[in-house]
C-alpha cells in the first residue's frame, strides 16, 4: 500500500516496517498468547522487550556505560520540571534560548530554581545560534540547558557546545527531542539529554532520559518518587508500570534504525533530504527560509510563501498530492516540513516536486 507522505512535527510519521510489524504481533507476541499490551511489566516477556530495547539504543546511540537510560512518562514538556527538581538543587541555572521549546523549559525551571538567560537569540527573531563563546555562563549554575534542535523555529545546534573549553564545569543538559537519532550525540559533552519518543523514536507517551549515573541522587525534596531520577533508575525504569506498547513499539524502531544502517546511516540520509529541500527553497524566488544557513535544521524545516494569500491553496494541494501536515506552527505560520528519521528522500522529492508545480500554476 503507498502511503502519503506525512511532514507531522509530532507526533510524526513512522516506518511502515514498524507498523506493520507491530500488527502484525498485535494479537499474539511471538507466541505468547498475549498482546504486548496486556503483559505484566515485571513478567520474561515484557522485561525481554525492555532490555533488547534499552541494548539497542545503547549501540545506535553509542551511550557509554557511565550514563543511565531512563524511560520515562510525561514528555519534554514534564522533564522541563523533571530537570530542574533532580539537578538544581533549587539553586541557579543557565539558559540557553534559542526558540520556543528553550524559552519554555525556561519559564518551567523558574518555579523550582533561580534561572540565568546566559544568551539568547530574541532579537533576531529565533533565526540564528549565538556562539558559545559569546554565551555568559554563571559560575555558580547547576546546569546549562540547551535545546539541541527547535522544533518549531527550525534552529539546530549542529556541534553540541564543549562547555570545558569555555571555563564550565556545569553539566550540559540537552533536550533532544526533535533530532535523537537523526545524528551522533558527543556523550563527553553531555550530562543529561532528555526527549519524548513521538519526533524520532516511537509512539507518544514514553520520554527517554539519558543521564551521566555520576549526577543522580541529588534531587529536592520536593521531587515525585515517580519522577526521582535515581528511584527510576534504581528500579529499572519499573518504579511505576513504565508505557510498556510504547517502549515495545520504540523498540521495533531501534530494530528497523540498526537494519538501515544506524545513526551515521541515518545522519547521511538526513543530510541529503535537507540539503535537496533547503537547496530549492534558496534558489527560489517563491518561496523562503529566514533561518540562518549555519544552524538550519535537518529535521524541522519552516519555510514561507513570499505572497502568504495562497497559503490556502498550497495546503489544500499539497493534500491532494498526499503531502499531510505541512502548516506551520500558529506561533512561526507559513509551512513547515518535518523530515524525521521515517521520511524517505523520495518523500522530499516529492514535495519538492509540488513545490515546483504549484509555483507554476501561481505564474
Ligand atoms: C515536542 C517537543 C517537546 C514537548 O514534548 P511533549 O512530549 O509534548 O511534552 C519538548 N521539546 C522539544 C524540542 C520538542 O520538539
Amino acid at each position: 500500500m503507498m502511503r502519503p507522505y506525512n511532514f507531522s512535527a509530532g507526533p510524526a510519521a513512522m516506518p511502515a516496517e514498524v507498523l506493520q510489524e507491530a500488527a502484525a504481533e498485535m494479537l499474539d507476541w511471538h507466541g505468547s498468547g498475549m498482546s504486548v499490551m496486556e503483559m505484566s511489566h515485571r513478567g520474561k516477556e515484557f522485561m525481554a522487550i525492555r532490555d533488547l530495547a534499552e541494548a539497542d539504543l545503547r549501540e545506535l546511540l553509542a551511550i557509554p556505560d557511565h550514563f543511565e537510560v531512563l524511560f520515562m512518562q510525561g514528555g519534554g514538556l514534564a522533564e522541563n520540571a523533571i530537570v530542574p527538581l533532580n539537578l538544581s538543587r533549587g539553586e541557579a541555572v543557565d539558559f540557553v534560548v534559542t526558540g520556543s521549546w528553550s524559552k519554555k523549559s525556561a519559564a518551567e525551571a523558574q518555579r523550582y530554581c533561580r534561572v540565568h538567560e546566559a544568551a539568547s537569540n530574541a532579537p533576531d527573531n529565533h533565526t540564528s545560534l549565538p556562539h558559545p563563546g559569546q554565551w555568559q555562563l554563571n559560575s555558580d549554575a547547576q546546569y546549562v540547558h540547551i535545546c539541541g534542535n527547535e522544533t518549531i523555529n527550525g534552529v539546530e545546534f549542529h556541534e553540541l557546545p564543549d562547555l570545558k573549553s569555555l571555563g564550565c564545569e556545569a553539566p550540559l543538559v540537552v533536550d533532544f527531542s526533535s533530532h535523537v537519532a537523526s545524528r551522533p550525540v558527543d556523550w563527553s559533552r553531555v550530562g543529561l539529554a532528555f526527549g519524548g519518543a513521538q519526533k524520532n523514536l516511537g509512539p507518544a507517551g514514553l520520554t527517554l532520559v539519558v543521564v551521566r549515573k555520576d549526577l543522580l541522587g541529588r534531587s529536592m525534596s520536593a521531587c515525585p518518587s515517580a519522577f526521582d531520577y535515581a528511584t527510576v533508575a534504581s528500579h529499572q525504569s519499573m518504579y511505576n508500570t513504565p508505557p510498556t506498547y510504547a517502549i515495545y513499539v520504540a523498540g521495533l524502531t531501534f530494530q528497523w534504525l540498526k537494519r538501515q544502517g544506524g545513526v551515521a546511516e541515518m545522519e547521511r540520509r538526513n543530510t541529503a533530504k535537507a540539503a535537496l529541500l533547503y537547496g530549492f527553497i534558496d534558489a527560489s524566488g517563491f518561496y523562503v527560509n529566514k533561518v540562518a544557513k549555519d544552524c538550519r535544521s535537518r529535521m524541522n524545516v519552516p519555510f514561507f510563501l513570499r505572497d502568504e494569500t495562497r497559503n490556502e491553496a498550497f495546503l489544500t494541494g499539497a493534500k491532494a498530492r498526499g503531502l499531510l501536515q505541512l502548516k506551520g506552527h500558529k506561533s512561526v505560520g507559513g509551512m513547515r516540513a518535518s523530515i524525521y528519521n521515517a521520511m524517505p528522500l523520495e518523500g522530499v522529492q516529492a514535495l519538492v516536486d509540488y513545490m515546483r508545480d504549484f509555483e507554476q500554476t501561481q505564474a
